[in-house]
């Protein structure tokens, strides 16, 4: 919810053009496809250009839990901006298509309350172990959602900002509708395996593929998202283990019988992450354990 001083007909012809980027040569192109700034179930409408008061805002908020991932949209450069009063902890990240976008209002909190007592660092605003000038990729985790600044004591949020070249900023929104959003994200090559609960949509055990509406993921490293709806089609292995949530073994090749629509838990096996794995990309998670709610 930053405010910003800008003249209002300024953010009009802004707000016209938000959704090419001209080029030099009066041409234009598509939108780049970024990836999503936030990992996690979210909300988000586009209020660029809004009216704050007197003034005009410059991105779009999103709405996330406290402390929710929030990711490169693309590969670049971070700088961390840690002393603006109405932005709080903020991050720059410079991609390499020129493009920058900028992370306001990252978290300042140390518990899940607003408590106000953390500051601009890495660990709190900022991903753990990220500093100052850092090269990142796309998708790595590098900071955490939160109130700082002037949204301090309203809905933690990543008031997400897009200018293309370095230049004026212009409405994130069609940016984010076309972003490649993540299932998960860990830093890159991590190890990681994940725990997805959801509704079964279709197993071929001859093929080898197991589709599921994932609703709540747990992570080896930590993240536990819920409330969500994602498909997903995993590669199932023949070394899959199954069994039944009160105990008894379901032998693989029955592991096609089961009923569409079936309560199930997926362990996947552990695999470096990668934009492909951190997406859920058809067949890029492969299962390791399938466990059969029958609750
Ligand atoms: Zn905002």
């Amino acid at each position: 919810m930053r405010k910003r001083h800008f003249l209002q007909g300024l953010s009009l012809a802004i707000v016209a053009s938000a959704l090419v980027v001209p080029l030099a040569s009066g041409g234009r192109r598509a939108v780049p496809r970024i990836v999503f700034p936030v990992v996690g179930p979210v909300t988000y409408t586009n209020d660029f250009g809004d009216s704050r008061g007197r003034l005009s805002h410059q991105g779009n908020d999103i709405l996330a839990a406290k402390k929710s991932l929030a990711v490169a949209a693309e590969d670049g450069k971070v700088t961390f901006w840690t002393s603006s009063v109405s932005a709080g902890c903020m991050l720059y990240l410079y991609g390499r298509s020129g493009t920058m976008y900028e992370y306001i209002h990252l978290n300042n909190d140390r518990t899940m309350k607003n408590d106000n007592k953390g500051k601009c660092v890495a660990g709190t605003s900022y991903a753990k172990g990220l500093s100052n000038g850092a090269r990142v990729v796309a998708g790595q985790p590098i900071g955490f959602v939160g109130d700082s600044g002037d949204a301090n004591g309203i809905a933690a949020h990543l008031h997400f900002e897009v200018h293309p070249r370095g230049g004026h900023a212009v409405s994130p929104y069609s940016y984010l509708k076309r972003a490649r959003v993540l299932l998960f994200a860990a830093k890159q090559g991590a190890q990681v395996s994940l725990t997805l609960k959801g509704k079964l949509i279709a197993i071929d055990s001859t093929v080898g593929t197991l589709s599921m509406q994932v609703s709540g993921l747990t992570s080896s490293t930590g993240l536990n998202l819920k409330k969500f709806s994602r498909t997903v089609t995993l590669e199932l292995s023949p070394d899959t283990t199954a069994v039944y949530d009160y105990g008894a073994d379901l032998s693989f090749d029955k592991l096609g019988d089961l009923a569409p629509g079936s309560s199930i838990v997926v362990e996947t096996a552990a695999s470096p992450a990668t934009l492909a794995t951190e997406s859920g990309a058809a067949l890029s998670l492969v299962t390791s354990a399938v466990t059969i709610m029958t609750d």
